[in-house]
């Protein structure tokens, strides 16, 4: 395994999961908006995270830049980077195939929302948000230099701590009773623990 290697299969997951998100994506802009918690905030929340997890590896990947903060590739961690982006994929397909019409890259309530509780949504209420913190994994696992790879973890984790509790909140206002039992049953994003 080579640093180049490694980069080179960041890159290739990210190409597929970019894929995978075009039908789902092509979807949901086809089904209206009741409710939307867009605005301000959800914009730079959402712009972190493309920075940590697009734009500081992406640059790393084009010019090299911070070259500085190299260190030599570890293969074991990119196979472990690789086995970790393999579940994240597996994750974001089955989220999708649950989650259906009422997915939304941000906060939305769509016409005819129905509260998914089941497939992998049984285990945890936030699974896709599972996926994303196994890809900021990967991306600290196959890229070896000290700022783009820990960069998708910051940026991510400025997503997930800023909009999981507002997320919570507008599935609460919206199936009140049903939403807090479901919360009752569940975790957050690791079955079982968080
Ligand atoms: N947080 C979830 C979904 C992310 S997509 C996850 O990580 O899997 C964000 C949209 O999904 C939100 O706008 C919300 O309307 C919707 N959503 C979140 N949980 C849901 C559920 N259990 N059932 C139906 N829609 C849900």
């Amino acid at each position: 395994m080579t640093a180049t290697l490694s980069k080179l299969i960041w890159l290739a997951f990210g190409i597929i999961w970019f894929v995978l998100r075009l039908r789902p994506g092509h979807r949901s802009r086809q089904t209206p908006v009741r409710y939307s918690g867009r605005g301000a905030r959800e914009f730079a929340l959402l712009g972190a995270s493309l920075t940590g997890l697009g734009i500081v590896p992406g640059v790393y990947l084009a010019i090299h830049f911070p070259r500085f903060a190299d260190y030599p590739v570890v293969p074991v961690l990119s196979y472990l980077g690789i086995a970790a982006y393999c579940a994240c994929l597996w994750l974001f397909h089955r989220t999708h195939r649950d989650l259906g019409h009422n997915w939304s890259v941000s906060l939305d309530l769509r016409e005819r929302h129905t509260l998914v509780t089941t497939g992998v949504y049984a285990l945890v209420r936030h699974p896709m948000y599972t996926g994303f913190w196994l890809m900021a994994l990967a991306q600290v696992l196959l890229l070896p230099n000290w700022i783009a790879g820990p960069a998708g973890l910051v940026g991510f984790g400025i997503l997930f701590f800023g909009r999981v509790w507002r997320e919570e909140e507008m599935m609460l206002t919206a199936f009140g009773d049903e939403y807090r039992s479901y919360m009752r049953r569940t975790s957050r994003v690791i079955p079982w623990i968080f």
